[in-house]
């Protein structure tokens, strides 16, 4: 299908879809710039907190709405869409759709939960930005911007009692979702919920759009399958690949 006259907005994860397992993006970031050059809207959707997106945003100048921490919030920078449309909170800078729970609940509700089961829990949260920087290999200014969450808690169960703990955090009126390294715990929310309002948000302002989706893990197939076109990251289909037919479908416009 030809996107031709369509407004086409990318969809994306970060994490092993748009960077790699260093966090580089050396291959991909040219194709970024002719994408963007191109009016294509770059939407990161990705487990990632408010302040790591914004600081690809910022490296990138992308403008475009994003995606918080698994589906928790989507942040619309102010007058980017001329429609009414109803949100949750403004910021200076943002209007925001909320639909996950305040962080502090998740971390509360967690400790209950690794009470119940004795369970090995480490989450962000119990952990220093050196620890978090060495565990993912994130560097350590990333890392920091990783601590600072406002509705989710990435995880680990460290003495495999994930059925028990799974069940009790379901118990505790939560929801979980597995990344590339991570297990997240959060609200009532994933990437495909958020997706979904933001294209008909689109839809509203442009009429005529294209969606395309990336993304390379579980938490990310509620996204795909919800876009026009969706890409799976893996090792037989790289982000290169990905992103370079990506880029040849914007150019058919
Ligand atoms: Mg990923």
């Amino acid at each position: 299908m030809k996107p031709e006259g369509m407004k086409i907005i990318v969809f994306s994860d970060l994490d092993r879809s748009l960077l790699n397992d260093k966090y580089e993006y050396d291959q991909i970031e040219p194709i970024l710039h002719h994408l963007l050059s191109l009016n294509v809207a770059i939407v990161f959707a990705s487990s990632k907190t408010r302040n790591e997106i914004e600081f690809y945003r910022n490296k990138w100048q992308i403008t475009d709405p994003f995606i918080v921490e698994n589906g928790s919030a989507i942040l619309i920078p102010k007058n980017y869409f001329g429609t009414h449309y109803e949100f949750t909170r403004q910021t200076q800078g943002y209007n925001i759709i909320e639909f996950s729970t305040p962080y502090c609940i998740i971390h509360e509700k967690l400790d209950v939960v690794r009470n119940r089961t004795g369970a090995n829990i480490v989450g962000f949260g119990d952990m220093t930005a050196e620890q978090i920087a060495k565990d993912s290999g994130l560097p350590i200014y990333l890392a920091k911007l990783a601590k600072k969450r406002e509705y989710s808690e990435p995880f680990k169960i460290l003495d495999g009692k994930d059925k028990e703990v799974l069940d009790a955090i379901s118990d505790e009126g939560l929801c979980f979702t597995r990344g590339g390294k991570y297990l997240h715990a959060l609200g009532n929310c994933d990437k495909g919920k958020a997706t979904s309002v933001l294209k008909n948000l689109y839809l509203q302002q442009f009429k005529k759009i294209f969606s395309i989706g990336v993304g390379d893990s579980a938490n990310d197939l509620p996204m795909l399958k919800i876009v026009d076109k969706p890409f799976f990251v893996n090792k037989t289909v790289n982000r290169e690949t990905v992103w370079k037919e990506i880029e040849s479908i914007a150019q058919t416009q």
